[in-house]
């Protein structure tokens, strides 16, 4: 295993760790290097620095962006960003404006197949209001006995078709990469192997994303067969992208990897790591 994980979320987005509590489970895990990319927010890192420098862990200012493509959500990473940069800051509050309005139209939606207080119960399990999203919903309808797990909830309730799903607008691909690269950082498509596209339409979003100056894909990630690693690392080689990986971890005991350490990438791969400032060397297991 190598020692890094550049992918997980806290408290400030659907995380249920604090950033301080994330990075020490990451630290006494035997993680050297993390990378804290809670979605459309960055209101983490802080905290989540102190705690690096007590733990001698080497901390990556990250984020994950929300995007519609093609009508699809798509997760963008940024690592190695500057969390101050106006052009970042001014986006995250763009795309995290919307939220609120989406989460009160699936608590309606909700109420009308007979689940009611799903948008009070949700927002109750937000550790950042603004931040409320589906893992909120999923997590109150886990603790109120209707459903066994988040999966499950998922399945039957939140994605595309289901009774509490509601379509909504994200930032643009070109904006999210934009706001990634004037941050200083490096973007990153992320778990792609969770999008429900073919071999075509995954190129295009290849082709897309580098156009507007996108460099890297998680080639390992927690939604990441053994399989997929390898077609994905094949991918990064031919379309020329830098390879990076993450759990993408969320909660102890909600499924997923835990946090801390990853797969090593294939060896044909080209780690992003090598491409922060500075680069750094994989800290890899002894
Ligand atoms: P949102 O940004 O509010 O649409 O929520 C997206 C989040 O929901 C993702 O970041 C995951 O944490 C979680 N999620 C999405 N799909 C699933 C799934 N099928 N099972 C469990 N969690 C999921
Ligand atoms: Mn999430
Ligand atoms: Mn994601
Ligand atoms: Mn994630």
């Amino acid at each position: 295993m190598a020692k890094l994980d550049l992918h997980c979320h806290s408290t400030a987005s659907d995380g249920a760790l604090p950033p301080a509590e994330l990075v020490a489970r990451a630290a006494a895990r035997g993680s050297r290097m993390l990378a804290l990319t809670d979605h459309d927010c960055t209101a983490g890192l802080a905290l989540a620095r102190q705690a690096a420098e007590q733990a001698g862990l080497d901390l990556i200012n990250g984020v994950e962006i929300s995007v519609s493509w093609q009508k699809r959500a798509v997760h963008i990473v940024g690592l190695d960003i500057n969390p101050d940069c106006p052009a970042l800051v001014a986006g995250l509050h763009s795309v995290r404006e919307g939220r609120v309005e989406r989460a009160r139209r699936m608590g309606e939606a909700l109420a009308k197949i007979g689940i009611h207080g799903a948008f009070d119960g949700a927002l109750q399990r937000c550790g950042n209001p603004e931040m409320i999203g589906r893992t909120h919903f999923a997590r109150f309808l886990v603790d109120s006995g209707e459903v066994k797990n988040v999966a499950a909830v998922f399945r039957k309730y939140l994605v595309k078709g289901k009774p509490g799903y509601v379509a909504h607008e994200w930032a643009t691909l070109a904006d999210a990469v934009s706001w990634i690269r004037q941050a200083g950082g490096i973007a990153v498509i992320a778990h792609p192997g969770r999008y429900e596209i073919g071999r075509m339409l995954m190129e295009q979003l290849v082709e897309d994303f580098k156009a507007v100056g996108g460099e890297a894909i998680e080639v390992v990630s927690a939604s990441h067969t053994l399989d997929q690693s390898h077609k994905f690392a094949l991918l990064a080689a031919r379309m020329e992208l830098l390879a990076s990986a993450g759990s993408d971890f969320h909660a102890p005991g909600e499924g997923g990897r835990d946090v801390g350490l990853t797969a090593n990438l294939p060896p044909i791969c080209v780690p992003v790591w090598s491409r922060f400032s500075p680069p750094r060397a994989t800290p890899s297991a002894d």
